[in-house]
């Protein structure tokens, strides 16, 4: 019951130039980059697509940048759980791409339902292509919906997952505001990997913020695949000093499996391995994921990401592709939107230093992901990355990690907060160009 969406193998390779790799040789030139025949096309506006977009067209306004996404605006993912709590506001979290067209980004709105590498082309929408010389792969996640026996993407629309942002966060807030007060609301996290690793302890937290001030009769109960997770101390201190009469965290052990294993959508019954079977008023099913469906179809996966180079996020599989975001492989670095604008100013630092534009320096890869943990309360973890060996095989290492602790005071906690809230808007600024807007 875990199978990925279904990838034709075949059909994978074949978009690969048939061996899988495909090693093309860029034939172009500054000289044609001033003429406006080199193209650079980007899939995906997220956080890693969009900052590779602008970036490029702000530092070689030459270069023919075309980014092809799926929806007309992007609802982040980061910072849903203010959003799903009542602590933000929709508009808030979502961002328009006016500034990345002003400052002259090619913007095409449609889905990429294709990438032929061999010939260099993308097909997108009914209809349309679009040719590159350099392409950036950066689609975020697919969810594999029947991991979970009874679940399904129909199902989502009552049992919300929220991991992808816009519509399902929408749900999953208005469920919540529906639930009567006495409720019981189920939170079902994932093993790793997947997006985020400790945003479900932020919602978890959030939403138990949101029953204590609106519906403090209600439960929150976790059922958890794993067995420990991202900031768990922190956490769990948390729980106990916020929440000790709402949050109920059931985590796996080798003996018992709290993930889900199956869910009946229609009496709201959710079960796990361990013989645990809890009616939810509210379900939050967090799945499995993998690269986003277009990553793997291409064949630039390995099993259920994509393999990079680590120093500069070029795809394993073909030296003209680059894949970056939560689809790559970037192993010590979590996938959260910190690394993805990261990891794409790297990107553009290889291209423009590939095409002969400029030499834009090193670029440091970095991460923070900060959790709210109560009003005023944030939690942080964090560290820089470099390429190194590990066990015989080149990847991203972290160096200088630092992670919140228990017992911190309120004033360090506070800044924290303060400084995440910077963060959401310093950041979006960047990536959708607004100061171009
Ligand atoms: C609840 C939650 C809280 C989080 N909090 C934080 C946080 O505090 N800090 C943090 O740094 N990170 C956080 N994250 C993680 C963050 O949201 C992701 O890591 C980040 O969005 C990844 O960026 P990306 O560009 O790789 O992918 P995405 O943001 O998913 O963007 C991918 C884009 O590609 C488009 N797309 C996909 N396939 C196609 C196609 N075939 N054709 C055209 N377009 C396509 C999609 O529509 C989407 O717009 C959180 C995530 C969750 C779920």
């Amino acid at each position: 019951m875990t199978t990925p969406p279904k990838i034709d193998r075949r059909a994978a390779l074949i978009a690969l130039g048939g061996a899988g790799v495909v090693a093309t040789g860029l034939a172009v030139s500054r000289f044609a980059i001033a003429r406006g025949e080199t193209n650079v096309v980007v899939i995906g506006g997220g956080p890693g697509g969009a900052t590779v977009a602008g970036e490029l067209k702000r530092l070689a306004p030459k270069l023919n940048v075309t980014l092809i996404e799926k929806d007309k605006r992007y609802t982040s993912c980061f910072f849903s759980n203010h959003y799903i709590a009542g602590e933000r506001s929709f508009d808030s979290i979502t961002h328009t791409f006016s500034g990345l067209k002003k400052r002259g980004v090619n913007v095409r709105r449609g889905t990429v339902r294709s990438i032929d590498a061999k010939n260099k082309k993308v097909q997108f929408g009914k209809t349309l292509e679009a040719n590159y010389d350099l392409l950036v792969v950066a689609p975020g996640i697919s969810l594999v919906y029947d991991s979970i026996e009874g679940y399904s993407k129909d199902a989502t629309k009552v049992m919300p997952h929220a991991w992808q942002g816009g519509v399902q966060s929408k749900i999953l807030r208005a469920r919540l505001e529906k639930m009567p007060d006495g409720g019981t609301v189920v939170l079902a996290p994932p093993k790793m990997p997947y997006r985020c690793p400790p945003g479900p302890y932020e919602r978890a937290c959030l939403i138990a913020h949101y029953l204590k001030t609106k519906k403090p009769k209600s439960k929150l109960i976790i059922l958890d695949a794993k067995f420990s997770f991202s900031k768990q101390p922190v956490f769990e201190e948390a729980f106990q000093r916020y929440y000790k009469d709402i949050i109920e965290l059931h985590l796996s052990n080798d003996i018992d499996d709290f993930g889900v294993s199956r869910v009946d959508v229609r009496t709201g019954e959710i079960y796990t391995p361990a013989g645990l079977i809890v009616k939810a008023d509210v379900a939050n099913i967090i799945p499995r994921q993998t690269a986003g469906e277009i990553a793997l179809k291409s064949g630039l996966a390995e099993g259920d990401w994509c393999p990079i180079k680590p120093d500069n996020f070029r795809s394993s599989k073909s030296e003209d592709i680059y894949v970056l975001g939560d689809a790559s492989i970037a192993k010590a670095m979590p996938k959260s939107a910190f690394s993805a604008h990261s990891q794409a100013k790297t990107v553009v630092a290889d291209i423009l230093d590939r095409l002969d534009v400029k030499d834009a320096g090193d670029v440091r890869l970095q991460n923070t992901c900060w959790s709210m943990l109560a009003p005023d309360d944030s939690a942080i973890i964090g560290a820089t990355y470099q390429p190194g060996e590990l066990n015989g095989s080149e990847q991203l290492l972290a160096e200088g990690s630092y992670v919140s602790k228990p017992g911190e005071t309120a004033e360090v906690r506070r800044q924290n907060y303060k400084d995440s809230i910077a963060w959401y808007e310093t950041l979006t600024n960047d990536v959708y160009a607004k100061q171009a807007s």
